[in-house]
């Protein structure tokens, strides 16, 4: 047996429906974003004896922690976000689920926790469409929210590198992130606080990252603004990124416009949307890069007018474009305030993949074994 071969044996038990047909339908036509979940989830247990073992696929329920469990005090937790689509031609596939799961591995890494093989987050992946393909919603821009996570589940207050793992995958039928749909938010730029630091965890898909982050969320609220975008921890003059999204910065128009990505410098979350449109842009015979831009930049890019568009992109919400920014000194618009073309453009292109409404030309989409389905 090759090494690479999972060795894992996912057991199968089937939860009695929770609801009947005719409600799950009713709750798919108008899911909003985690509020419902699928009838069944996935398990897998690690521990330093044995290794990742008991594969099963159960009911979707809640867990029972010891108050001593350890993520509870220490939060070695991390996690991922990707989403399952109908196909046009039938079936439902995943959109880069080997992405993702990588980048599970290098997040866990990251929390000193143990990674899980690619072959094992997939067939995770797998076991539960095939058990849920039915909470796959089919409206254009719903889509079936998978989360994978993993924590420390030892007892003990002693601080250290979790002996005891559980990982879980849950699915959530989605509609769109932003119940306000593709409309342009308003950003608030922190000064006060940082996401993340040189040598941090800022890298990792983690909890504590969000954990960190609500309080800037709170104060961009009260300055009436939708996110908050993170500035570099050291001069708060960089940008890094907006709330749990990416960002992109679009100068020039049509054929010749050029699209920037603040490059992952560590602090960034490496997101597959952000990969992802690096290399449609490219398709669509933009020039894209990686680089980096201060506020200065992006203030006077904007009155000068080189700077015609600015999005923030993740799975969640595809892209969202960022209409203003609000700042402790000053305030100014992006373009005319409005969706940009190159923005919509990119997101269509994306949308048409994830949905197999365009060809796959990059193997993107990780087609489930749904066996049930004509
Ligand atoms: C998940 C995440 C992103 C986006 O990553 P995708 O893979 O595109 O969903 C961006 N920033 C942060 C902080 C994130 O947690």
């Amino acid at each position: 047996m090759s090494p690479s071969t999972s060795a894992l044996k996912f057991k199968i038990r089937h939860a009695q429906p929770r609801v009947t047909a005719t409600e799950r339908e009713r709750l798919l036509a108008n899911p909003g974003f985690g509020r419902i979940f699928a009838e069944h989830m996935v398990r897998i247990r690690w521990n330093a004896a044995r290794g990742w073992h008991d594969a099963e696929l159960t009911p979707y329920a809640p867990l029972s922690l010891d108050p001593g469990t350890s993520v509870l005090h220490y939060a070695q937790a991390v996690f991922e976000g990707l989403k399952a689509f109908r196909q046009a031609r039938g079936g439902v596939a995943a959109f880069r689920a080997d992405a993702h799961a990588v980048r599970f591995r290098n997040s866990a890494r990251r929390l000193a926790l143990p990674e899980l093989p690619e072959e094992s987050f997939l067939e995770a992946i797998d076991v539960l469409l095939e058990a849920d393909h039915d909470w796959v919603p089919s409206a254009p821009d719903h889509s079936l929210y998978l989360r994978p996570m993993m924590f420390a589940n030892e007892v003990t207050l002693a601080v250290h590198p979790a002996d005891e793992v559980t990982f879980l995958l849950i699915a959530s039928p989605s509609g769109s992130y932003f119940p306000r749909g593709v409309k342009p938010v308003t950003v608030w730029l922190s000064e006060d606080f940082s996401r993340a630091a040189p040598g941090g965890t800022g890298a990792a898909k983690t909890g504590g990252n969000y954990a960190g982050g609500l309080l800037a969320q709170a104060q961009a609220a009260e300055q009436g603004c939708d996110q908050v975008v993170w500035l570099d921890s050291h001069e708060h003059r960089w940008v890094e990124e907006m709330g749990g999204m990416n960002l992109c910065f679009v100068f020039g128009r049509g054929p010749g416009a050029r699209i920037m990505t603040p490059a992952l410098t560590g602090t960034l979350l490496p997101g597959v949307t952000r990969d992802s449109l690096l290399v449609l842009g490219r398709d669509l015979g933009l020039i894209t890069e990686e680089g980096r831009i201060s506020v200065e930049e992006w203030r006077s890019g904007c009155e000068g007018g080189s700077l015609t568009e600015v999005f923030a992109c993740g799975t969640a919400a595809v892209i969202t474009p960022v209409g203003a920014v609000k700042s402790p000194r000053g305030s100014w618009t992006v373009g005319d305030g409005g969706a940009g073309e190159v923005s919509m453009r990119l997101r269509q292109a994306l949308v048409d993949i994830q949905r197999g409404a365009a060809p796959d030309l990059h193997e993107w989409l990780y087609h489930a074994s749904v066996s049930s389905e004509g």
